[in-house]
């Protein structure tokens, strides 16, 4: 009998959730969905200087928004608690004295004096970045180097130390990733990494090992910045006696910069105008808040497919893909390699898309909390869908609903007078008066009814209708934009068109 599949999503809570840190949720969800397996939220809290307040709640938010929540986890629960590292302490030391005992690990006892004049000396010597390892740990003060007696002294009096873990030069580390195939590494040029600190946390390489053995993972799917790692993870499932265990890998490609090779940082968001992270993040520290998809009008199935696409296709021309149509044709091994450069203008295209695709019923909520904050508070939900669904093939962003659609709800307060001027006449002001007093006098109000008594009245006066329609549409809506002029006047009702021609007419004169 096959295991049954677990994966999971372990973040640090540092800050915003960056839309890579989605996509790995998102393919890690999708393989456990697709499997019939289950999805862990793990927080990687044991590194309590970078702890930010507010980042684990933030986190569970953008995966509830973006439909990827987790079958087990610090506030669902699941048989594999607690899910925060931090409450799991006790439980790592035990891990790294078996190591020390076994000789893959040893005490470390050097100074951060003693560990600073090591560099120095290293970087005086040409050596630019500075390792504790295989050719420096003999000079140092350790458990390797010292008497056993003082070890055990030193020890017992409780001096500061780590714990390490000891590289053995000269071999290779192999493993299958999913998405790379064969990889191997030297471990020479390996680092004697830490694992557990003097305060008696572990670091995140023997944490991130213990929990996934204790979660029963069997897939690991994360970011390729974490591939230098997958060496001392590998190892240390090996020491630990559970390489009969040891998951699958998978270290998904990075997401670059428009322009360039680099990874996507939040400065190149900054620089060049868009959101990096799922949701905005205001850091508790500075107050300053970060803007995120969500509130610059992406809708979630839409941020969901456009992250499915960088780095994944299913081979196939087809791009717009719901979550129940990914979770059948997602294959981890189709994932590439290469990094994906992010675009902002496909991302907006994916969200036009979706916005056209769905029914306007289902981010109604979302458009209506968007009118709140200008200050419009719709009452009459039927009307508002008519309205969505009336512009709603002009919206890229939820928020343009605001732009493309505030005018139904409430008189412009600006008119673009410049682009009617050019044109404006006494005859056209003496046509509108006219027009408003045939309006009052009709009997039905439709759209093509109303069209039809411009139309006549235009024949009547000789009037061209092509100079009338965008006078008409900048009275109705203060500018050049809105869907056809005729509907507008259909929906905004008799009375509200011809106080808003006579608006209108003040305005030009
Ligand atoms: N805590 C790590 C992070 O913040 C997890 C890396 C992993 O998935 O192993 O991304």
């Amino acid at each position: 009998m096959s295991k049954k599949v677990r994966v999971r999503f372990a973040p640090s809570p540092t800050g915003g959730l960056h839309l890579g840190g989605v996509r790995t949720v998102l393919f890690n969800y999708l393989f456990a969905r697709q499997h019939g397996g289950d999805f862990v939220l793990r927080i990687e809290d044991t590194d309590q200087s970078r702890y930010v307040p507010g980042a684990e709640e933030y986190i569970m938010e953008c995966l509830r928004w973006c439909g990827l929540n987790p079958d087990e986890g610090p506030d669902t629960g699941g048989p594999y608690g607690p899910y925060r590292q931090s409450e799991r302490k006790e439980r790592y030391r035990q891990y790294a004295e078996t190591l020390v005992a076994e000789g893959h690990a040893y005490y470390a006892f050097d100074t951060p004096e003693e560990l600073e004049s090591m560099r120095e000396e290293l970087r005086g010597k040409g050596i630019s970045s500075p390792q504790y390892n295989h050719m420096v740990r003999e000079g140092m003060r350790n458990s390797l180097t010292l008497p056993k007696e003082e070890v055990t002294a030193l020890l017992e009096k409780n001096t500061p130390h780590v714990i390490r873990i000891k590289m053995l030069p000269g071999k290779t580390v192999k493993f299958t990733d999913l998405i790379r195939g064969e990889v191997s590494f030297d471990t020479s040029l390996a680092d004697d990494k830490v694992l557990l600190k003097a305060d008696g946390m572990p670091t995140y390489h023997l944490a991130v090992v213990a929990d996934d053995h204790a979660m029963k993972i069997t897939h690991v799917f994360r970011g390729e910045e974490w591939l230098p790692s997958a060496p001392v993870h590998i190892l240390l499932w090996k020491y630990l006696g559970w390489e009969h265990e040891m998951p699958h890998w998978a270290h998904l490609p990075l997401i670059l910069k428009p322009d360039g090779n680099g990874k996507l940082s939040k400065r190149d968001g900054d620089r060049l105008g868009f959101p990096v992270f799922a949701m905005q993040w205001t850091d508790p520290k500075t107050g300053d808040p970060v803007a995120g998809f969500r509130e610059m009008g992406f809708l979630p199935e839409a941020f969901v497919n456009m992250l499915a696409m960088l780095g994944w296709n299913d081979g196939s021309e087809q791009e717009i893909f719901t979550l129940e149509e990914l979770t059948d044709k997602f294959l981890i091994e189709r994932v590439h390699k290469n990094g994906a450069k992010f675009n902002f203008e496909k991302a907006k295209w994916f969200n036009h898309e979706w916005i056209k695709k769905l029914p306007v019923s289902h981010y109604r909520q979302a458009v209506k909390q968007l009118y709140a904050a200008k200050g419009i508070n719709i009452t009459d939900e039927p009307h508002f869908e008519r309205i969505l669904e009336l512009v709603k093939d002009r919206c890229t962003l939820l928020t343009d609903f605001v732009e493309q659609a505030a005018f139904f709800f409430r008189r412009p307060d600006q008119y673009d007078v410049e682009a009617v001027k050019p044109k404006w006449s006494a005859d056209k002001a003496d046509f509108f008066q006219e027009l408003a007093g045939r309006y009052a006098t009709m009997e039905g109000w439709e759209a093509t009814a109303i069209e039809q008594v411009l139309k006549d009245l235009a024949t009547e006066k000789t009037t061209k209708m092509g100079g009338l329609l965008l006078p008409f549409r900048v009275m109705l809506v203060g500018g050049k934009f809105g869907p056809p002029v005729f509907l507008i006047a259909e929906t905004l009702g008799k009375e509200e068109t011809i106080a808003r021609i006579k608006t209108g007419l003040s305005k030009f004169e």
